[in-house]
Parts: C-alpha cells; structure tokens; sequence
C-alpha cells in the first residue's frame, strides 16, 4: 500500500498514536493536532532586472505553553504550508524534549535561493521580517537557520526588527553570526548534540563506542586541523552520513574526532554517495566538498546513490539530509543498529515500525537534532543578559541537556515496553514531549 508522505500527516499520525497510548484526555489531544496560529504573507522584492517578484511566506505558531514559539525558517522552491506545519509540531515536541522553556513554530518562504543574488536575497529577508513583525520578536517567537537559510539571513533579519522596533534586538533570532550576538558553538551545534546522544545510546544499546574525551568540547575549527586518523582493530565500527549540509559534514567531523573507534564509511550529497570500506578522511573529502561542490568529486572511493548509502552494512546510519528517505520499501534492508536522525523527518510512520521490529534504535530526528535550538537558546540566554560564553561552556551545557533528553526518552522506551506496552523510540520521546506540553497546558488552565 502506498504511504501518505505528506508531512503534516504524519506528524498527526505520530501524535494519535502517542495519544492513545496515554490516554490523553480529548481536548489537549485536540489542541495539539492543530497549529495555534498560522500567517501566510505575500512579500514583494525588487529583482535585480528591476521587475517586481511576489513571494509567498509562512510563519506557524504551534503552540506556547511552555514559552515563546521558536524554530527556524525554510527558504525551499517546492516548500508548501503542510510542510511548515508538520516541523512547527516538530519543534514544539523538540524544545519540550530537551526542556527548554520554548514551545515550537517555523517559517518557509517559497523561494530558490540558488539562482537569486546576495542582494534579492537580503530584499526578500527584510520583508519578510516587515510582513510577520508585529507577531515576532523576543518574548513571542523567535525564528533560527533552517533549510538553505544561513547566520548572514538571520543578521539581515535581526536588523530590520531591530530598525523597526527602534533599538538593537539581538533577542528577536538565533543562530546569528558571532560579531552580531551569535552564540560559540551554534554553528555545528545539531551534529554535536547529535554526538551526544548517540554516545548515550550506544551505551542503552551495547554498542561499544570509544569515548575521545580530549576531543569532546573542543571547538570544530580546532578538530579540522586535527590529522584523520582511521581506526582499524577489532572494535572498529563504522558509520555512514546521509547529506552533507551543516549537519552532514559536522557529522564527519565529530564522528571522526569524538570517538576513536568509529570509522565513516560512507557520505553523500544531493549529487550522490562514495563509499569506500577503508574509511572516508574528513579533511580531505570536506576540501572536495568545498573546492567542487559535491563528495561525489572525492576520488578515493567508489560511486554510490543516496538509497543505497541507506542500506550499506554499518552500525551507525545517519540522515541528515531530507525528509521521507526510510519509507516502507526500503526499511526491511537497512542494516544499521542504531539510525541518529539529524535531517527532520527522515523515517515514515511505517518505516519506524518495520524497524523497531528488526531491533534497530532510531533516534527521533526531535531529539537526535535538538542540539541546533538548544545552542539557539543559550544564544537568546547570553543575548538577554548581554554576558558571552566561550565554546567550552557552551558544549559543557548542550552535553548535559542532551544527555539527559535521551536518557529521559530511553528510561520511558525501557518502563513502557516492561510494563508490556510496546512502543518504539520515537513513541518514547513523543511520550516526553506530550506530557510536558499537556502537563504546562493544564497548569495554565487550558484544559
Ligand atoms: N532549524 C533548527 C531545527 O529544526 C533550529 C531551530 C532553532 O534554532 O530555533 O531545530
């Protein structure tokens, strides 16, 4: 049977399915399948031809009960208002996860950046900021890089608020560049929160995984100058990245350099995959990347597609690219044991059960990707106080949030499947979330 990929569907599904489990009651079920708020804008931006372009532009508020609406915003040709919906639910279950005092939205323009200039670009930025404004800002929602948007969007952003509002509001966004307010240690923030709950995992999971304790709050520009070193010996175990975007190539950085045993077998790009089983070198594969445009350049290893790379014989899978790769016609192959979701929405409801019935742990893409709007909020922290942090603190503080999110999801996958209720671990993490959004919804008297 052909599965539903529309992705607020499956957000929907997901929640009915945690819903039953635990008996939430009617009406927060209700609340919580629903967006509270949702603006679609037009935004007109002079082209650099001199005609006149409309854009189309949403902004999701899903829910703030448990604070201000937070998450980042998609600039994507084929981005659609479901698409937004289904990430905002996501990010409202992700600030819960990892119990920030958040709740969850996101934004999207239909737009492709890839053929626009810097200058239609910053055009298109600042109205988009004019057209959402009045429902924006520090204490309300505050929005963060997402698909295709970078820290130089979200200066340009920070600064029409700012220019509107009549003083500087670094507040208003995250994931700003550092000479604005942007905090150390956001720019590679979702793979090394990634990093941190895999290591907790493996444990949950008996996968024996060498701990580089030198390497793990080391800032990123200082492990790229470390040397690769490609571990042999019997506990080797090996992984393979799915995209190499900013969580993607991270990825290969932290995999390589925070543990000493893990050894990268495999990367992709939306051009393809190499895969070589001696191991991939991040520096050089990241200068190919970087000098090219695509991994698929990278000599030292033998061309593969992106569903392939999915079903190679590794322990650690990691998609970190787009949405709905695991389906249900593909799930039965993979032979990961452990699947760290650093892309939104990669695996299909179907696939998760496929896949918890083979054993494989799949670390939900809201918790596995958490790291990303836990920097973000240490960011909005140090902005408000107007106090920076170096890199050492930052990470010594995403480690503890992070640990602690998966441990939460994993002692409730251990109690719920003992009490002879099976569920999976995405049923698990949702479990968290949902109690938290509900238990914050009740206390304010809403349901
Ligand atoms: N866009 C990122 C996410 O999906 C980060 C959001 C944020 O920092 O607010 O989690």
């Amino acid at each position: 049977m052909a599965e539903e990929l529309n992705p607020f569907k499956i957000a929907q599904e997901q929640l009915d399915e945690v819903a039953k489990i635990m008996e939430l009651d009617e009406a927060t079920h209700q609340m919580l399948r629903e967006p509270m708020r949702t603006l679609i804008v037009s935004i007109p931006v002079k082209m650099d031809d001199g005609s006149v372009k409309v854009f189309t532009g949403f902004r999701v508020q899903y829910n703030d009960a448990r604070g201000p609406t937070k998450g980042g915003i998609r600039w994507h040709p084929s981005e659609t208002l479901d698409t937004v919906k289904a990430l905002a639910a996501w990010m409202t279950w992700k600030t819960a996860v990892v119990d920030i005092p958040y709740g969850g939205g996101k934004g999207g323009i239909i737009c492709n950046p890839k053929e626009m200039s810097d200058g239609e670009k910053e055009r298109l930025a600042r109205g988009y900021i004019r057209a959402i404004g009045r429902f924006i800002g520090p204490e309300k929602d505050i929005p963060a890089p997402d698909v295709y948007t970078t820290p130089q969007i979200m200066a340009w952003m920070m600064d029409e608020y700012s220019k509107i509002m009549g003083y500087n509001t670094p507040g208003v966004i995250t994931g700003k560049p550092h000479n604005v307010g942007g905090s150390k240690g956001r720019e590679d923030a979702t793979a090394r929160g990634g990093m941190f709950v895999l290591r907790e995992a493996a444990k949950f999971k008996g996968v024996k995984l060498v701990e580089n304790k030198e390497n793990t709050h080391t800032p990123p520009h200082e492990l790229m100058e470390l040397p690769d070193e490609i571990p042999t010996g019997d506990d080797v175990v090996k992984a393979a990245i799915q995209g190499y975007g900013n969580a993607g190539y991270y990825a290969h950085l932290l995999l390589t350099r925070m543990f000493k045993n893990v050894k990268v077998v495999a990367v992709s790009d939306s051009k393809g995959g190499i895969y070589n089983e001696n191991g991939l070198p991040f520096r050089e594969v990241f200068k190919v990347k970087r000098e090219t445009g695509s991994v698929t350049n990278y000599k030292d290893g033998k061309k593969i597609t992106n569903e392939e790379l999915l079903e190679l014989d590794v322990e650690i899978l990691v998609p970190a690219a787009l949405e709905n790769v695991i389906r249900e016609d593909n799930a039965d192959r993979i032979k990961a044991k452990l699947i760290l979701e650093l892309a939104n929405g990669p695996t299909t409801p179907e696939a998760d059960r496929i896949l918890h019935k083979k054993g494989v742990l799949v670390l939900p893409d809201f918790l596995a990707n958490a790291g990303g709007v836990t920097t973000s909020y240490f960011e909005w922290v140090q902005n408000i106080n107007g106090y920076y942090w170096d890199y050492p603190e930052v990470y010594e503080k995403l480690d503890k949030k992070m640990s602690d999110a998966t441990w939460d999801v994993l002692n409730t996958l251990k109690e719920y499947n003992e009490k002879g209720k099976e569920i999976h671990c995405r049923n698990a993490a949702y479990i968290v979330s949902v109690k938290r959004v509900a238990e914050a919804m009740k206390t304010r008297g809403w349901v």
